[in-house]
């Protein structure tokens, strides 16, 4: 991985690239540019790219990622801290969901998505009440998302496969997942905020620790057989962690 800078008229940006290896029976990757919610500009190409190829990439997008740069300066300023009021963005798998605070004197309080909004309708639609509803809404929803992920991924591994390991949730400040001695794969609640890959990543990056405790080259080399891309899309949680992890 290494950071190199660009320059577009006034404005530079650096950006780094990640070497992807190469698919099998499938075309050849072509190289990808995407910018973090919290303004890292990635590029994935594929191993054997070389630095000319990647930096013409780059300066033919570069008008697109300084505008989408300075979207996310003008954003920042917005977000942070949550206030848990409507208008808010809030994040569920990968994507934004503007959120909306319906106040219900008479209903029972109500979290939804619906039409690309995060709708909670409540009697009591104080931050707090607003911020509890929503967390036990993410809650049950990591549930459900980790364990049909992790049904789908297991498929692939056959150590895993013979006793399929349990899903526990505990949240955790700034780790996305461990496994306990007896097995059972961990996760932090607020995962089922980042993109499916992402979650993907961390259960089976867990599931190699059932066979390789240690971060060893070994660990590393089952990894890379379950998912070639890892790097990359581990670059793509890191990036994003701090927004996510943001209660
Ligand atoms: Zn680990």
């Amino acid at each position: 991985m290494s950071q190199l800078k660009c320059r577009y008229g006034d404005d530079e940006f650096h950006y780094k690239v990640i070497y992807l290896p190469p698919r099998e029976k499938q075309r050849r990757r072509k190289i990808a540019i995407h910018i973090h919610p919290n303004g890292v500009v990635q590029v994935d190409a594929p191993e054997d790219t070389d630095a000319t190829e990647i930096r013409q990439a780059v300066n033919k997008r570069a008008r697109w990622v300084v505008k989408h740069l300075a979207e996310i300066r003008q954003r920042q300023h917005e977000v942070l801290p949550r206030q848990y009021i409507s208008g808010e963005s809030h994040f569920y798998l990968g994507r934004r969901y503007m959120l909306k605070v319906h106040h219900a004197p008479q209903s029972a309080p109500e979290v939804k998505l619906q039409r690309g909004r995060l709708n909670v309708s409540t009697p009591d639609t104080s931050p707090d009440a607003v911020k509890g509803l929503l967390w036990k809404w993410y809650k049950a929803h990591a549930k459900i998302t980790f364990q049909r992920r992790l049904d789908l991924r297991v498929e692939q591994v056959p150590w895993a496969r013979k006793s399929l390991p349990r899903v526990r949730l505990l949240t955790m400040k700034r780790q996305w997942g461990s496994c306990s001695p007896k097995g059972d794969i961990i996760l932090n609640p607020h995962l089922v905020k980042a993109p499916r890959d992402c979650i993907d990543y961390v259960i089976l990056h867990e599931l190699c620790h059932l066979r390789e405790h240690n971060h060893s080259p070994k660990f590393y080399r089952l990894l890379g057989l379950l998912m070639p891309e890892w790097q990359s899309v581990k670059a793509k949680l890191d990036n994003t962690s701090e927004l996510l992890l943001n209660h």
